[in-house]
């Protein structure tokens, strides 16, 4: 018979946790390093000090419990992040601290043999709902951003508090010899909501994820003239709107044609003078592109350049904002993930992430891997953010095996 986690106590901690910042409308607002947020670590380190855990953290103050193992070897690490967005859920990272919290609770009780010590962690800033960037500290630990650049980030509500001043207030600021790294960490698997409504809709239980997806995103601006809306007939209009929507239309038309899973999406757009009775003379929006393959995200780029410098008498010009390579996981840890939801009868599918993850810059230290359990309807950073509890411990269970079989094999 195969050891599974508790169901109980896995409904136990999601509703602890969820008192941290409860916005008494099913979410929480947690931002990081809140004392919200940091009542919700102080609860972590006591729970994890209770079943005999060390817990330790880095100069990011980025939290390591650890169970020993009976050799000395490099640990194992899972887990995600305590803090949300504004009226966020239950779920978002929370949920892949909590079950990795669980597995290891179950291999403690259950006295469970394993080789290598095995580290919960709690990554600090993942959000960059309070201060930019999201994924800040798993960012700076594995050499993506500069740190001191990221403690003069500014919060973002005005008070003026910059992040290095909340990490030095925060007393979970450790040392930077307790960073993540691949000479004392062996491999990464983190559990995460999917955000999305694919395993839902499909019926799966468990995703077994084969990496992040790159993505692109351009910001978009026309340029027209001013006018009344009464006086200036159409023929001698520079509709700036009129262009940027044209332009938006052409872009559907056109991605549509390539891979059914590519994802785009236009979420900002503003028009100058914004008044009803005048023409605008300058329209802004955002282009978000997400694939897996980076031939299609060429493809997407092509189509982009293709866009002529006039549409409609109105000056196009177009700027790359950010852009994100796609991100492979380790395929062995893939297989691992996909076997034990097999062992445990659950259904499975390989997908990639359309959302950034912690793991995806862990991925280019160590073997890393991430499980994603279905979002109800695929809402997320939302309050109603769900899954159901049998579907947490069904990730719990999965965890715990692919855990395990890293311990034996890798
Ligand atoms: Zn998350």
């Amino acid at each position: 018979m195969m050891t599974t986690c508790s169901l109980d106590r896995i409904k136990e901690k999601i509703e602890a946790f969820s008192r941290f910042g409860d916005t008494g409308k099913g979410g929480v607002t947690r931002l990081s390093l809140t004392p919200e947020a940091l009542a919700a670590r102080s609860e972590f380190k006591r729970r994890m000090e209770a079943i005999d855990a060390t817990v330790v953290s880095d100069d990011m103050a980025n939290l390591y419990a650890t169970i020993p193992g009976t050799e000395h070897l490099p640990a194992i690490l899972s887990g995600s992040h305590l803090d949300s967005v504004r009226q966020g859920g239950n779920y978002d990272g929370v949920l892949g601290v909590i079950v990795a919290m669980e597995v290891v609770e179950t291999i403690v009780k259950e006295g469970i043999p394993h080789r290598h010590p095995i580290t919960v962690m709690v990554w600090t800033n993942e959000e960059g709902a309070r201060f930019e960037p999201a994924m800040m500290s798993s960012g700076v630990v594995c050499g993506k951003f500069d740190k001191e650049e990221m403690l003069r980030s500014a919060a973002k509500d005005g008070t003026g508090i910059t992040f290095g001043e909340a990490l030095a207030l925060s007393g979970f600021c450790g040392s930077v010899e307790n960073r993540l790294s691949p000479l004392r960490h062996a491999a990464f698997v983190e559990l995460h909501i999917e955000q999305g409504p694919v395993l839902e809709g499909d019926n799966h239980d468990i995703g077994v994820v084969e990496g992040v997806c790159g993505m692109i995103n351009y910001e978009f601006t026309f340029t027209g003239q001013a006018g009344h809306a009464g006086t200036t007939p159409m023929r001698f209009r520079r509709d700036a709107l009129y262009a940027a929507a044209k332009t938006i239309q052409y872009l559907h038309d056109e991605f549509d044609e390539l891979d059914s899973r590519l994802v785009y999406t236009t979420g900002k757009i503003s028009a100058h003078p914004n008044i009803h009775t005048v023409i605008p003379d300058e329209v802004k929006f955002t282009l978000d592109a997400r694939h897996q393959n980076p031939e299609v995200i060429r493809q997407v780029l092509q189509i982009i350049r293709k866009i002529p410098r006039e549409v409609e008498r109105c000056q196009v010009s177009i700027q790359e904002a950010w852009s994100r390579k796609s991100v492979a996981f380790a395929p062995e840890l893939a297989e691992y993930v996909e076997k034990s939801a097999q062992e445990h009868g659950y259904a499975s599918m390989r997908l990639y992430s359309g959302p950034g993850h912690d793991a995806q810059y862990v991925a280019d230290l160590m073997p890393t891997t991430m499980i994603f359990v279905p979002s109800a309807n695929g809402h997320s950073h939302c309050e109603l953010e769900f899954t159901p509890p049998e579907k947490c411990w069904q990730g719990a269970n999965v965890l715990l095996s692919t855990l395990l079989k890293i311990d034996r094999l890798l």
